[in-house]
């Protein structure tokens, strides 16, 4: 399962990614961005959401975004 993520370490909460798509990155409370749990599982997203993603992943000025791929539970 591949889920998009964002390193937190690297993040300067310029808020980009959340114009972007705002259902799958939110800044937090500290400032920075995280992707929704919920939302950010890029095996069932929409191709439209997908292509969001990517622009947003490609488009972060720090390179923060990124996709984590893990087993099957
Ligand atoms: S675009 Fe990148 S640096 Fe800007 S808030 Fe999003 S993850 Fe952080």
């Amino acid at each position: 399962m591949k889920k998009v993520k964002v390193n937190q370490n690297v993040c300067i909460g310029c808020g980009a990614c959340q114009a972007i798509i705002d259902s799958v990155f939110q800044l937090q409370d500290n400032g920075l961005a995280e992707t929704k749990s919920e939302n950010n599982t890029i095996d069932t997203m929409d191709e439209d959401v997908k292509q969001e993603v990517m622009d947003a992943l490609e488009g972060c000025p720090t390179s923060a975004i990124y996709i984590e791929e893990k087993e099957e539970q």
